[in-house]
């Protein structure tokens, strides 16, 4: 993505621990970018290098509904629209209270269909694997379809027993038994919505000279959903793809989805970027960030490649039980951070961010998430403190 040397870049501070790791990570991606690209004279003080961010404030979660009524206003689309990329920290879905969660909403406005989630191991930081270090797999998350269309019926409602009745009746479906308590879920998947995401992940791993590209499914119990996703995907490769895949650059193959979380545990070498429809990709996700340290640290990306839309986030919550404490770690949207500004184009304030990140984390600096029983821990901003050290 082409941007100017002063590109204005929407920011969502989040609710809960939002507003603490927001003000640490700004500091950090100011420090980065002012070090990738100092200008001509030396010594330019933090921000006034050759290229600087400059963050807009758009409103969303608790403080939108604070200053405008709304959780989500129309003026928060309007600029993601217009400025393409955004970064957000997390926001608050209340639970059964009707509403629906704000990161969907988003998602959808957008149609950010790919999300995406770079997941690898920082020495120094404590894992439940041998061999932590192996594990470097890129999840491309399919994101619009699957069952977060959002498409069920109630246990004993008349909808669900029209649902049951046209079942029986109009599409064959007799043998199979329906408790009175039945609820029924549908489970849309499309072989475009399939293709684009399996589309982005093979451009993704070309683009960063990573050869397996492995498709994750369901396809042996649902063979027209997750087999669908399986087999365009293979289309997809041999239709598009046939020169990455007969000199080797490329290997697509496939794995299903229970066996895919054993063998990430077993042999995460064996993966370099992975592509799942939308529920298989949720649990994956969790499952590998915790072989790396888990949610606190493993940064996300949604995106439309067709568009452009870009919206970087931490994958945590809004972890309500330390906010406001300087106890939260701002290493995942530190990381969501550091994949924006490669996703703009500025690679160098990347990899300075990354390497600081991981310099930190090698010489023991953690927060209190992280940090062994033994060492003290860092406040949120200290910690930021020290990463810009690095830097
Ligand atoms: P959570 O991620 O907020 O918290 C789970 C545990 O992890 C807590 O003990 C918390 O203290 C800890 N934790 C999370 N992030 C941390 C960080 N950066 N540093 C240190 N510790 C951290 O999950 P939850 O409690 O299930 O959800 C709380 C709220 O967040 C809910 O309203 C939920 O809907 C929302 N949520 C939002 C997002 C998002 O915006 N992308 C994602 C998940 C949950």
């Amino acid at each position: 993505l082409a941007v100017p040397d002063t590109p204005e870049i929407p920011y969502i501070e989040g609710d809960g621990i939002g507003q603490d790791i927001w003000e640490a990570s700004r500091r950090v991606f100011d420090a980065a970018v002012a070090a990738a690209y100092p200008g001509t004279s030396t010594g330019t003080p933090q921000g006034e290098g050759q290229r600087r961010i400059l963050w807009r404030r758009v409103l969303a979660g608790h403080a939108a509904l604070a200053e405008t009524g709304e959780s989500l206003p129309a003026e928060t689309l309007e600029v993601i629209r217009e400025d393409l990329v955004a970064i957000k920290g997390p926001l608050e879905t209340p639970v059964g209270k009707g509403m629906r969660s704000l990161n969907v909403a988003l998602r959808q406005e957008l149609d950010l269909y790919a999300c995406v989630r770079p997941v690898r191991y920082f020495p120094g930081i404590e894992s439940p694997l041998k061999h932590p270090e192996l594990t470097d797999i890129t999840i491309f998350r399919e994101n619009t379809e699957d069952i977060y269309a959002g498409i069920e019926w109630n246990a004993g409602t008349p909808e669900v027993q029209r649902v049951l009745d046209f079942l029986r009746s109009e599409m064959g479906v007799t043998k199979i038994r329906f408790p009175h308590s039945s609820s029924i879920g549908i489970k849309p998947i499309s072989r475009e919505g399939s293709e684009r995401l399996i589309h982005a992940a093979i451009e993704y791993a070309l683009a960063h000279s990573l050869t397996n590209v492995t498709l994750v499914h369901k396809g042996n119990i649902q063979k027209f959903t997750e087999g669908g996703f399986r087999r365009w995907g293979y289309e997809l490769a041999e239709r598009e793809y046939a020169d990455a895949l007969a000199d080797g650059r490329l290997v697509v193959s496939d794995v299903i989805a229970d066996n895919f979380l054993q063998q990430i545990l077993l042999h995460p070498d064996r993966f370099d970027v992975v592509a799942l429809t939308n529920l298989n990709g949720d649990y994956a996700s969790d499952a590998l960030a915790a072989q790396v340290g888990g949610i606190g640290i493993s940064p996300g990306a949604n995106i439309n490649y067709s568009s452009g839309h870009a919206v970087f986030e931490a994958t945590h919550g809004t972890a309500p039980d330390i906010a406001g404490q300087g106890l939260a770690n701002p290493s995942s949207l530190l990381l969501s951070g550091a994949m924006l500004l490669e996703y703009i184009g500025w690679s160098e304030a990347a990899d300075r961010l990354r390497s600081a990140l991981a310099s930190a984390f090698a010489s023991g600096q953690f927060t209190r998430d992280l940090a062994p029983s033994s060492s003290v821990a860092l406040s949120t901003q200290d910690f930021a403190d020290a990463v810009i050290t690095h830097i």
